[in-house]
């Protein structure tokens, strides 16, 4: 088994996620992914479970029994990739050239997922007499609503749904997959995404006085919003070096229904980076009130269409530490660092689990046109991965 291999099958087995759009199906979800998958743990002796999350949608948990008093460890990487809009190389074929692996999930996440994999398997076959237990999550679901890694959670916190029995209870520390060019990730900003609507009254526009303009409403809302927004950094008063300022970002607005009607309704779409120590609700309630003391009309927030918490470095030091250990013995660059992309690590570490983000390739790679992951690093992650597992004896 080696990682180049089995991140070439991986690749090849297409399991995007439609992020909520109708998409080719014989392309869409991860049962295909999960199925590979099963049968590769199978096949090498590790014991094994798949559990539906969504039709069509499931986790594969893969279990390797440590020593009795050893701790447990976590490892995650998601089995769905973005779409494959505009890609000049073709996703699902596998490209080996110059020394980097080419095709959609190469580096988000099929690489970090494949380095895990491998390094689990050599762990198990080894004959190392102590060692800890690990398990494997292979996630659905990260890239739009992280459902596979809420699932996890949930069983573990005993909420409704399955309960796994791989992972019957909290594990003592999480490693999850993404490209960090083989540096420990400790701390991440969330991210709270909402829509706000302003409304007018509407009118011919041969006459606008009779009709009320929810498009210049929402200008002066506008004005309001880039101040606030130019202000942010200087008005929280929690600073988090890892993390940067927080961030607010109007991306998108609609508004009016043609040209010669005085628009009845205006909306936009706030993008909102929130620190760790924020609380997506807050923020929203802040922005509300900030905006309510400045104009005199009436205007509406939608509840959020995506909450996603940061990643505190609280309580991952010692987890960081150890696995920044293992990796400066094969990349010496490598070092602590806050990432610039939210992930699906503070699902586990709100559930009490330190965790950190760990994997080969840049961010900078993930998502692109031509998706590729460098092979020696690829090779270097797994080798990591494996004197990690192995420091604990
Ligand atoms: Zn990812």
């Amino acid at each position: 088994m080696t990682p180049l291999a089995i991140l070439k099958e991986l690749v090849s087995i297409a399991s995007v996620n439609p992020m909520g759009r109708e998409l080719n199906p014989s392309e869409m979800y991860e049962s295909r992914v999960s199925e590979y998958l099963v049968g590769l743990f199978n096949s090498h002796n590790m014991q094994c479970e798949r559990i539906e999350v969504q039709p069509g949608r499931s986790n594969v948990v893969a279990r390797v029994e440590g020593t009795a008093g050893m701790p447990t460890i976590l490892l995650d990487a998601h089995q769905d990739t973005v779409p494959v809009d505009g890609m000049s190389i073709h996703p699902f074929e596998p490209l080996e050239c110059d020394g980097r692996l080419y095709g959609r999930g190469a580096c988000d996440v099929k690489g970090g997922m494949a380095a895990m994999i491998c390094a689990l398997d050599r762990l198990s076959s080894s004959a190392q007499v102590r060692r800890p237990t690990v398990v494997m999550a292979c996630t659905c679901d990260e890239e739009l609503d992280q459902l596979g890694a809420q699932s996890i959670v949930g069983s573990l916190e005993g909420g409704p749904g399955h309960s796994l029995q791989l992972l019957p209870s909290l594990p003592d520390m999480a490693v999850v997959a993404e490209p960090t060019k083989l540096n420990v990730g400790i701390a991440h900003r969330g991210v709270v995404r909402w829509k706000l609507c302003t409304k007018g009254v509407a009118a011919h526009s041969s006459d606008p006085r009779q009709g009320e303009n929810a498009i210049y409403r929402m200008a002066r809302l506008l004005n309001v919003i880039e101040q606030y927004a130019a202000s942010l950094d200087m008005a929280t008063p929690i600073r988090d070096d890892y993390c940067g300022p927080p961030a607010l970002s109007v991306g998108v607005i609609a508004g009016g229904e043609c040209v010669n009607i005085v628009p009845a309704w205006c909306s936009i779409e706030i993008d909102r980076r929130t620190l760790p120590s924020e609380q997506a609700s807050q923020v929203m309630m802040d922005l509300d009130s900030h905006l309510r003391e400045r104009v005199d009309f009436e205007f509406e927030m939608k509840p959020p269409t995506t909450v996603a918490p940061g990643l505190s470095p609280e309580h991952n030091s010692d987890l960081a530490a150890e696995l920044l250990q293992a990796s400066r013995t094969v990349c010496s660059s490598s070092r602590i660092a806050g990432l610039p992309f939210t992930t699906h690590a503070p699902r586990y570490a709100l559930a009490g689990i330190p965790t950190v983000v760990f994997g080969p390739g840049s961010i900078e790679q993930a998502h692109t046109c031509d998706e590729w992951i460098a092979i020696e690093q690829l090779e270097q992650a797994t080798e990591i991965l494996y004197r990690f597992l192995c420091s604990f004896k």
